[in-house]
């Protein structure tokens, strides 16, 4: 993870959600950036939903791909964050590529078995994330490797939480968004969590998106 962590405090009665239960440290961690003094907060709006996602037909990596999309949705009560599968690259708002990172610059997680890297790109200065982005997940030992598939799944998982906003990890072994995960899963404070910043307004706009 590339960029500095903002602490532990969490203060949703700053950012406008009026009404919205009061939600304590305990339950929630940090997911927003912080670059040059300014608070960053991205989800997906509404009505771009569903996020198309793109991952190769045959790719090894495809079925974590639908759990972790499956994961997440189910995470929310009311759909605010749906993606689906899509087949024409060209129109995806994710591409997900079972290859390192020919970006470099995302937030990384690297594990024994496997390796997984996430790009938002995000400009701060524009407050703007231009599409398409990008997934990298890959193997760093052979595939007969025990473990290799729970490395993908709990991966997976992780980077998806990255795509759907949650751009800091959470300080807590136990949730699927600790820096270097093992939970497979998403944890009560991971989807609870998620569900804040849905609640939320974001500060970034999608640009790009066809
Ligand atoms: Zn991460």
């Amino acid at each position: 993870m590339r960029r500095p962590l903002l602490g532990m405090l969490l203060v949703v009665a700053a950012c406008g959600t009026i009404g919205s239960p009061l939600i304590t440290s305990g339950e929630v961690y940090e997911f927003r950036d912080v670059e040059r003094g300014d608070t960053i907060v991205f989800h997906w709006p509404r009505a771009d939903l569903p996020v198309r996602i793109w991952v190769a037909s045959d790719s090894p990596i495809r079925s974590y791909v639908e759990t972790a999309i499956a994961r997440w949705q189910a995470a929310f009560l009311y759909g605010e964050f749906r993606a689906t599968l899509v087949t024409d690259s060209t129109i995806a708002d994710v591409i997900v590529r079972n290859t390192p990172s020919d970006i470099g610059n995302g937030l990384n997680r690297r594990a024994p078995q496997c390796a997984g890297e996430t790009d938002p790109n995000i400009n701060p200065a524009t407050n703007t994330a231009r599409l398409p982005m990008h997934v990298f997940m890959y193997a760093v030992v052979s595939d007969a490797i025990p473990g290799l598939a729970s490395c993908y799944a709990v991966t997976m998982t992780h980077e998806f939480g990255h795509v759907l906003g949650l751009l800091v990890h959470s300080p807590s072994l136990g949730d699927v968004m600790f820096a270097d995960p093992r939970f497979d899963g998403i944890s009560e404070r991971d989807r609870l969590t998620a569900i804040t910043l849905y609640s939320i307004a974001p500060t970034i706009t999608l640009t790009g998106r066809r």
